[in-house]
């Protein structure tokens, strides 16, 4: 935030610059790579100095849960790729998405959200904010009808994520973000699988961004972070109190592996589509397979939707749907060679999942048919390897 002339500058970059020197800061040694600044705490040259940094009069770092050189830099390379006024990082994905919540919520506010949502994302809804008081309300996010009933008592905070894991259902950004504010709601957004580079939801109307950068932005599969994107009014009223005195903050080592993956995300997250987009027609047209799922392709409920949102993109998620259910499913994958079991995603390497008994398995058997995470529904998060050597193991497993 001190640096408002640099963010100037570099807000007229194009994407893929902001991506490689956005908000790189350089100590006086002048090194070329960002500095890893292993330190938990900072010292003052004077007493009257510390107590200045304390008060806000002087600008400067004090302690590395409040802030640190290395993991500022990846924040402000974020709120750049994202065209956001603030960003913070967070130790994962997960405390991105619990800290956007709990700090604007308070007992007797109402939360609707899209039902289609990563576990743990549910998790929270699901079982933390009841207990504290805050009612939510789940819905099909696809359905506009649904959600203009579910806010019209009105309601705090709008929460959803499109396209959503595993079933990549596309929520309408816009037409959402209107009903959401007519009702008076905040509008947070889970924009993990289209990342930074497909989709700015603030662009769309919504108010706050959150991802997990364990996903595309390391993309390597190296250490896990998370980070939320907003105006300065909600994080000056809510967020930033919170995560002062909450601490989910990230490691400056992490944040510098997170900066060196920002540095080559357009390029990882653009060879993913075309990855994917590949994999996605060779399954659609093999006969053992029941149904495919990719956003970009023209047989998914909302392609049209998801390419206006995503620019023109499908992201680097497929999923597929065997006949033959759990049993079929684990045959598959076990007869894999190449392509790793693994729950991660946005990786380099193609990994597979069985949603339903991991990342899904929480939920009870009844809201995962509800759903569409049957027990046939594979998750594939295609990677960057030559494009034929993901179809020929799939080709292979399947028989
Ligand atoms: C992985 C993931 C998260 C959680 O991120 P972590 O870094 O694992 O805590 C949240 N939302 C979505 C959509 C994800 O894929």
């Amino acid at each position: 935030m001190a640096r408002r002339t640099e963010r100037d500058i570099a807000a007229k970059w194009r994407t893929q610059t902001r991506a490689v020197r956005g908000g790189t800061n350089r100590s006086d040694f002048g090194e070329q790579s960002e500095a890893i600044f292993m330190t938990s705490g900072f010292r003052y040259d004077t007493a009257e100095t510390a107590e200045r940094r304390f008060t806000g009069a002087e600008q400067g770092f004090t302690y590395s849960r409040l802030g640190n050189p290395t993991v500022a830099m990846f924040e402000e390379r974020m709120a750049l790729l994202e065209g956001a006024p603030i960003a913070r990082a967070t130790a994962s994905g997960m405390a991105a998405v619990a800290a956007s919540l709990l700090c604007r919520v308070k007992a007797g506010d109402r939360v609707v959200a899209g039902q289609a949502l990563f576990g743990s994302c549910r998790y929270i809804l699901d079982e933390v904010m009841p207990r504290f008081g805050v009612s939510v309300t789940l819905i099909d996010g696809t359905d506009l009808d649904a959600w203009e009933k579910a806010l019209a008592p009105g309601a705090e905070v709008v929460f959803l994520e499109t396209p959503a894991n595993p079933t990549l259902e596309v929520v309408d950004l816009r037409a959402v973000s209107t009903l959401a504010h007519a009702a008076g709601a905040l509008v947070i957004v889970d924009n993990v699988f289209a990342t930074p580079i497909l989709q700015r939801p603030r662009e769309f109307g919504a108010d706050v961004v959150v991802y997990s950068a364990t996903k595309h932005i390391d993309g390597q599969g190296r250490c896990l972070g998370g980070c939320i994107l907003s105006d300065e009014d909600y994080y000056e009223r809510y967020l930033n109190q919170y995560l002062r005195h909450t601490g989910p903050a990230l490691s400056p080592f992490n944040a510098w592996v997170l900066l060196k993956g920002l540095e080559t995300i357009d390029l990882r997250v653009r060879r993913h589509c075309d990855n994917a987009l590949t994999v996605a027609d060779f399954l659609a047209n093999h006969p053992r397979i029941a149904a495919v799922r990719y956003p970009g392709r023209a047989d998914h409920p909302q392609h049209a939707l998801a390419m206006a949102q995503m620019d023109g993109a499908g992201g680097s998620v497929v999923t597929f749907e065997l006949d033959g259910g759990r049993a079929r499913a684990f045959e598959v994958m076990n007869a894999l060679g190449m392509i790793d079991i693994s729950n991660n995603l946005g990786d380099s390497k193609t990994m597979i999942t069985h949603p339903a008994s991991t990342t899904h398995q929480r939920l009870p058997a009844a809201e995962r048919e509800r759903l569409g995470i049957g027990e046939g529904l594979i998750r594939l998060s295609v990677g960057l390897e030559d494009v034929h050597d993901i179809i020929e193991d799939l080709g292979h497993a399947l028989g």
